[in-house]
């Protein structure tokens, strides 16, 4: 288990900002140059303890254990999301009292009486995440926060807001593989902080010794970094070129549309890496890749096409501009983070380390489209 808070960490300052931070105190502009410093500081030390439950979840009963995955009560799933929500939704509501959440998880479940083991496991789980560790200033209390309510907020433009993805990446959770702990700052429909927790990546790609868990921090203008899980060792990002140009993609079949990505990167030789959650923005952002890209699943049958959501997205696009990338969606439009939680027409986005190789993926994309279309379109 990782050491939560390292005395190196003091230098982060975290002390401060654990007391409600009045409103008119919070930054609401980019133009200062230690903008949104404090809710830097806040989210880091949010995202790493959640990652602390993450961790303790998989160790207790997902390692080594089949039992407990079927059940929808004791899911592993199910108890990391909630706990790990509750952590940094704990500390948010502490910190900025006045900020909504945009999450994926209500706390409905946990209210249902047939629910008991399940709240309990996840209170004991927050709470020994909030108090482990504590360095000065820090609290002791902090009234661990499972309203029902709290992450339901509707997004939308013109406002201050959060968005959290406790677990983003499911299936690579359970399978010990990538999962990312999300989190954003969005400020009038612009992303200005988002902060990613990778307790599987190594952090050097390619010095395994250096071991696991990594933190991707980026404010607008300020650029890209990475932190150890133990708050150590912070590297501007991008800092690895490799070899070989790898297109990153989900590995979840139907997250989106591999055939597609096949033609696009055969056409670009690129070498297809599959990975689960917000990890791939992370890689990219460091270099270890040249282009993320997502194209919406095949919609056969007349089925909606599937709407992103912000909290997969936002922290992610940040880390990648920040890191001196480019992003945008499939027909090369900007991310829309306003509209509410959805992304509306924002379909498939495209992520690379540069923006010359964006030009070039958009218009491969382009020409893979119609191939497709008039491949599946039967002749006369
Ligand atoms: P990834 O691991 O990159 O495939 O993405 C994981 C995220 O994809 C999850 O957090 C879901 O919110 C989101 N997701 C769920 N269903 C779909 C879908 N049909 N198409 C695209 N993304 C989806
Ligand atoms: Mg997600």
């Amino acid at each position: 288990m990782f050491k939560l808070l390292h005395p190196a960490s003091k230098h982060l300052n975290i002390q401060a900002h654990f007391r409600y931070i009045p409103r008119r105190l919070l930054s609401m502009s980019l133009t200062s140059p230690d903008a949104f410093s404090v809710e830097k500081q806040v989210a880091i030390a949010a995202v790493r303890r959640a990652c602390l439950v993450t961790c303790t979840v998989f160790n207790q009963l997902v390692r080594d254990r089949t039992d407990t995955l079927e059940k929808e009560d004791e899911s592993p799933v199910t108890v990391g999301d909630y706990a790990a929500q509750a952590v940094i939704n704990t500390i948010l509501r502490n910190a900025f009292p006045e900020d909504p959440i945009v999450g994926e998880e209500g706390a409905d479940a946990l209210r249902q009486v047939s629910n008991t083991r399940l709240r309990e496991r996840v209170v004991s789980l927050a709470t020994n995440a909030l108090q482990e560790d504590l360095i000065d200033g820090e609290k002791a209390q902090w009234g661990l926060v499972l309203n029902t309510n709290e992450g339901n907020d509707k997004g939308g433009p013109n406002k201050r807001m959060w968005t959290v993805d406790p677990i983003d990446g499911t299936k690579g959770f359970l399978r010990g593989g990538q999962y990312a702990v999300c989190l954003s700052l969005i400020v009038n429909s612009q992303v200005v902080l988002g902060v990613i927790g990778c307790p599987n990546i190594q952090i050097h790609p390619a010095n395994p010794d250096e071991g696991k868990g990594c933190i991707f921090v980026a404010v607008r203008g300020q650029g890209a970094f990475q932190i150890a899980l133990s708050g150590t060792g912070a590297i501007k990002l991008p800092y690895f070129l490799p070899e070989k140009s790898y297109v990153l993609q989900s590995e979840e079949l139907k997250h989106t549309n591999i055939p597609l990505i096949r033609r696009v990167s055969d056409e670009l030789h690129l070498t297809e890496w599959g990975m689960d959650s917000q990890a791939k923005y992370c890689c990219l952002a460091r270099g270890e890749g040249a282009v993320y890209l997502r194209m919406p699943a095949s919609t056969v049958g007349g089925k909606r096409p599937y709407e992103e959501r912000i909290w997969d997205h936002a922290p992610g696009s940040i880390l990648v501009e920040e890191a001196g990338g480019k992003i945008t969606d499939s027909e090369g439009a900007p991310l829309r983070f306003g509209l509410g939680r959805g992304m509306g027409e924002n379909r498939g986005f495209v992520a690379t380390v540069d923006e010359e190789l964006h030009g070039r993926v958009v218009s491969a994309i382009k020409r893979a489209q119609f191939t497709e279309h008039a491949e599946n379109t039967p002749q006369r």
